[in-house]
């Protein structure tokens, strides 16, 4: 099936034949006729399929028709990152070469008031990521009732970075007449709430499996049973492979600035990308790699979607990832549009449950490089790994009879009992320290007075009050001898 089959316009065909575009890719065979018709689509698809022409092109002939008023965008793109956002923009241009439509971006590390001076212009396609969005809605800036078109690009990407209650307050402030198209690469609970609620009689385009890698990329596990060899295993597939540029993926920020800084030592030409940089370093940082100025780029997750960095022959996962999910997102970023690519995960003995999680997600396991590492210990050490779940699982300590809870009342009588123990402590400590002042003025009152004896200890004088007999108090007396009783009169020494 060709372009032209599709029913695209003579404007839209020219634009993507000079692009080099011969055929569509499935994503967009299958889309493209829906959007034209004008009715809701569910896609799924991976990055890297084509996705985005899939929507821009029948977006361009829908509203190369009508024209935009000040502050009325006609059709609102919503993605989750900046960088998505410029990306798409990049395509609406390319593609909208031979079309009069104005298009604007609204995102986030760029200048308010630019950005309120182009939307009172008025354009036909607002590119937005969804908090500059809210933002410039509860200004006034934006008027929504012209929209006619919405597209939420990512929408599992947006669900990650705990966007979807922004997608549906933006979607509920416009009209309910609009046409909705939404792209993800998994369809998790969330998404299809959003398509129930949002849309109306979606069709669902299947354009590939959500958990499928690309077939072009042949990629591997290598294991090291020492983590810190890892940066040493690296530099060795590095070296010894034929690279374009290369994609290296760690699962924390800091990783990615320290991973950066040894290969910038060792004198690679290195770049590092991740979500604390600021964005204009960000946008600056994908260009030049785009340009060819850098071999290798650092980064975090935050690349692993959306951004089109053509031509990455390799990519490594310099850890596996935490989330399962994430591994057809990283090595996607190398095979795209029928390119071969290589993918190498780097694995020790902490990334066995992660790497089972994998191959769960990918319904196979992934096969072991035999080249890098050391692959004789994996094996055994993966079994290892698995007998270890296994054994914590029936851990018996693990069900131990949790210890009961008290009750309300139990609680509130221990609490009594405590301030009761506190205060009789308090109590004796009182009286400890009233004693010892009184030994200690009796003392300097003998001092002195060095007839005077000191006063008998209260049960003592009791007991010769009431008569009682001598027996025995001989050695009272002796025991006493400096303890006389203050009535005997004269110290006995
Ligand atoms: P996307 O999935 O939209 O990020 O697209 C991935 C890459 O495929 C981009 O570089 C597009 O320019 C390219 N592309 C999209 N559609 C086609 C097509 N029909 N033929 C060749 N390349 C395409």
């Amino acid at each position: 099936m060709s372009f032209k089959e599709l029913g695209l316009s003579d404007l839209t065909l020219k634009a993507i034949t000079e692009l080099g575009y011969t055929e569509p890719t499935p994503v967009q065979k299958l889309t493209i006729p829906h959007v034209l018709k004008g009715s809701d689509v569910v896609g799924i698809a991976q990055t890297g399929t084509g996705k985005t022409a899939s929507f821009a092109l029948p977006m361009l002939d829908i509203l190369s028709s009508g024209k935009a008023k000040a502050r009325m965008p006609r059709s609102l793109i919503l993605a989750p990152t900046r960088e998505l956002a410029t990306q798409i923009g990049e395509n609406f241009v390319k593609y909208g070469k031979y079309h009069k439509i104005s298009m604007a971006l609204l995102i986030g590390g760029e200048s308010v008031a630019e950005q309120k001076k182009i939307l009172s212009t008025g354009v036909d396609v607002l590119i937005a990521t969804p908090g500059r969005m809210i933002d410039m809605f509860e200004r006034g800036q934006i008027i929504m009732t012209g929209i006619k078109m919405v597209v939420i690009d990512e929408a599992d990407r947006m669900l990650d970075m705990g966007f979807i209650p922004d997608v549906k307050k933006i979607l509920s402030w416009v009209k309910t007449t609009r046409q909705v198209l939404l792209f993800s690469a998994t369809m998790d609970k969330e998404i299809k709430e959003i398509a129930e609620k949002f849309m109306t009689f979606p069709k669902e385009v299947f354009a590939s499996s959500p958990s499928t890698a690309a077939k072009t990329v042949n990629h591997t596990v290598v294991y090291t049973a020492d983590a810190t060899k890892k940066r040493r295993i690296l530099c060795d597939i590095i070296n010894s492979e034929d690279i374009k540029n290369a994609m290296i993926f760690c699962n924390k920020k800091r990783e990615v600035s320290s991973l950066y800084n040894v290969l910038r030592d060792k004198h690679y030409s290195v770049c590092q990308f991740h979500g604390d940089m600021n964005q204009h370093i960000r946008t600056a940082t994908i260009e030049a790699f785009k340009n060819g100025d850098f071999e290798l780029f650092v980064c975090s997750d935050a690349a692993a979607r959306g951004l089109d960095l053509p031509d990455v022959s390799h990519v490594f996962l310099y850890d596996a990832p935490y989330k399962p999910e994430d591994y057809v997102h990283r090595i996607g970023r190398t095979g795209r549009a029928g390119k071969e690519g290589k993918a190498f995960t780097l694995i020790s003995d902490d990334d066995f449950k992660a790497l089972a999680a994998v191959e769960k997600n990918l319904g196979r396991p992934v096969i072991l490089n035999k080249d890098f590492g050391d692959p004789s210990l994996y094996k055994e050490r993966k079994v290892l790994a698995a007998k270890s779940k296994f054994i914590s699982k029936v851990n018996p300590n693990k069900h131990k009879p949790k210890p009961p809870t008290l009750s309300k009342l139990e609680r509130e009588n221990k609490e009594k009992e405590e301030k009761l123990r506190k205060e009789e402590l308090f109590r004796a400590e009182e009286q400890r320290l009233m004693s010892e002042r009184r030994r200690q003025e009796q003392r300097q009152l003998r001092e002195a007075n060095p007839y005077m004896s000191p006063r008998r200890p209260a049960a003592d004088q009791h007991k010769h009050k009431k008569g009682a007999s001598d027996k025995g108090r001989t050695k009272d007396k002796v025991a006493f001898g400096e303890h006389m009783p203050a009535f005997f009169g004269i110290k006995i020494k």
